[in-house]
């Protein structure tokens, strides 16, 4: 079932989303919509606050448009190593429409996070996963793309927003 999608600035994408506890059948069902409600937008990572459910679960998919779907479910992702290096490349957000800005990230990270079965998992993710992950993770912490502006960009970014 695809779910609407809530749209910035609501406040349930400025707070801290609670962990999860059991992965009953209401989170696979969530899951489930979050998926189809990604590939439909169409986007390639979608946070639970992003349809309205503030807890620590995002999904996403990193291949692109006309690849094999690689569908990924992540629970209580926590980033437990960064790289040095950073990279800074735009960044779109379902919750920001017709929105793309350019954010530092660092270019690789180590995610751990709970799947879908309960078993935990321990990855090095490159690329555009890395963006995306840490995009997503974000979204958990209440952290949207428009907080890792500096004051002139921000002003300038949701000027266009608003307009
Ligand atoms: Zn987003």
């Amino acid at each position: 079932m695809i779910r609407p999608i809530v749209l910035w600035p609501d406040p349930v994408l400025t707070q801290v989303c609670a962990a999860v506890t059991d992965i009953a059948d209401d989170i696979q069902a969530l899951a489930s919509d979050m998926l189809e409600t990604m590939y439909a937008a169409p986007g390639r990572g979608l946070a639970a606050p992003q349809v309205g459910v503030p807890i620590r679960l995002f999904v996403m998919d990193a291949a692109g448009a006309n690849a094999e779907r690689t569908p990924r479910v992540l629970i209580n992702p926590e980033i437990i190593d960064r790289s040095d290096t950073r990279i800074s490349g735009p960044e779109g957000c379902l919750s920001i429409p017709g929105v793309t800005t350019d954010i530092d990230r660092a270019a690789e990270i180590t995610l751990r996070w709970t799947g879908l079965d309960g078993s935990l998992f321990v990855e090095h993710l490159t690329g555009f996963e890395a963006i995306c992950a840490q995009h997503e993770t974000d979204h958990l912490d209440g952290i949207v793309t428009f907080d890792r502006l500096t004051v002139a960009a921000r002003q300038a970014v949701e000027a266009e927003y608003f307009a």
